[in-house]
């Protein structure tokens, strides 16, 4: 199986130098065959670098395994399939947002077998309630689309159907696969992950005891909180800190140590 990486062209704020988006191709096969992993967002120098390597290989794209439906990830699905139209697309269902991105979606769950049989899918919910990785038992490389991006952290959108209960679930469950290397969404490939899932742990730990003791010395309030537990935060970066600090939150409210009030937020 190669594997090629193609960027989706759409480097900024939120996605760094621009999503990858990873190419599969059989081509020792009479019928060559291909799986898309993600979409990107429809634009022309990806779909048109989509082409060439189709192209320079024979072969037909099969299928588009989309991770999440993130825009980044999923918004050039219509174009995808406009060009490709006997591709197969393929996602787990996040019912609220699939529509956004067409119609013609056939559901994957944990453990459905895509690639020609090759990857196995592994629902990785936290980042997003769809969130999905592709695990290629034979080589140990995982797919893993926005569970872990090298240098920085990971956004769990606690207003947009993120959960850091089952994001630190998929981190664990992803050490216990014991991945021999990542192949990210964003930012460059992960040889022996172990260590950085391990900060990630650690660091989603240090920022709980910080947001309980920030409580505890009398933050009631989730601005109150930001501004405890991230002095002089910019204005520009404080909704994703809130969107972070109240991920936290309803993890420690359904761990049962606080509780978000209408008015205040208590410890139990
Ligand atoms: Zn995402």
């Amino acid at each position: 199986m190669d594997i090629v990486l193609l960027p989706a062209h759409n480097p900024g704020p939120l996605t760094g130098e621009g999503n990858n988006t990873y190419l599969l191709v059989w081509s020792d096969r009479s019928q060559p065959r291909a799986s898309l992993i993600d979409a990107g967002v429809g634009h022309p120098d990806h779909l048109a670098e989509i082409d060439g390597a189709l192209r320079a290989r024979g072969a037909e794209l099969a299928e588009v395994l989309v991770t999440h439906a993130h825009s980044d990830h999923a918004s050039g699905a219509g174009a995808v399939r406009r060009r490709w139209p006997s591709a197969v697309f393929r996602k787990i269902p996040w019912p609220e947002r699939d529509g956004t991105y067409g119609r013609d979606w056939r559901a994957l769950e944990d453990g459905s077998l895509v690639a020609d049989g090759s990857l196995v899918t592994i629902h990785t919910p936290g980042h997003a309630p769809d969130h999905a990785c592709f695990w290629d038992p034979r080589t140990r490389v995982l797919f893993s689309a926005d569970l872990v991006i090298k240098g920085t952290t990971v956004v769990i959108p606690a207003s947009h159907g993120g959960s850091l209960t089952a994001y630190l679930e998929s981190l664990n469950r992803v050490l216990r696969l014991d991945p021999e290397r990542l192949l990210p969404a964003h930012g460059p490939a992960i040889d022996r992950p172990r260590s950085l899932i391990e900060e990630y742990l650690e660091h989603r730990a240090l920022r709980e005891q910080q947001i309980l003791n920030a409580v505890a010395s009398g933050c009631d309030t989730l601005d109150g909180i930001l501004d405890a537990v991230y002095p002089g935060l910019s204005d520009d970066l404080r909704p994703v800190a809130r969107e972070s600090a109240l991920a936290h939150l309803q993890k420690l409210e359904s761990d049962g140590r606080l509780r978000i009030g209408d008015e205040a937020i208590l410890l139990l």
